[in-house]
């Protein structure tokens, strides 16, 4: 898939994404690894967008890296340290919020009907 202009970033879908990640969010930019897009990655992902804005590339990358730091060394493994970053938590929770959301309005639509 090309690069897909969405409101406020860009989506590239088939992009070069890092190690086991199904996807990456840099200022501006959302690359997700080929047919991964799926609804919860999408919106994990626009939450990573909003936070690069309400941080700034400085802000958000030494808020990312120093989570990630401080877990590792309090021992925690790659993915155990990921998984406590402040960041990957509200992206995380923000997109099964959504989610779940949706999926009730969507019932609640078909109900009304
Ligand atoms: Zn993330």
């Amino acid at each position: 898939m090309p690069l897909e202009h969405r409101d406020g970033y860009v989506l590239w879908e088939g992009g070069p994404v890092p190690g086991s990640a199904a996807g990456i969010t840099l200022p501006g930019l959302v690359i997700v690894r080929s047919g991964h897009a799926s609804p919860y990655l999408l919106r994990h992902e626009l939450v990573h967008v909003r936070q690069w804005r309400r941080y700034g590339v400085v802000g958000f990358s030494a808020r990312y890296v120093a989570a990630y730091a401080t877990w590792r060394l309090r021992r925690k493994g790659h993915a155990g340290a990921y998984l406590r970053i402040p960041m990957e938590i509200e992206a995380d929770w923000v997109a099964r919020r959504s989610l779940s959301t949706a999926v009730r309005d969507e019932l609640a639509e078909h109900i009304a009907l």
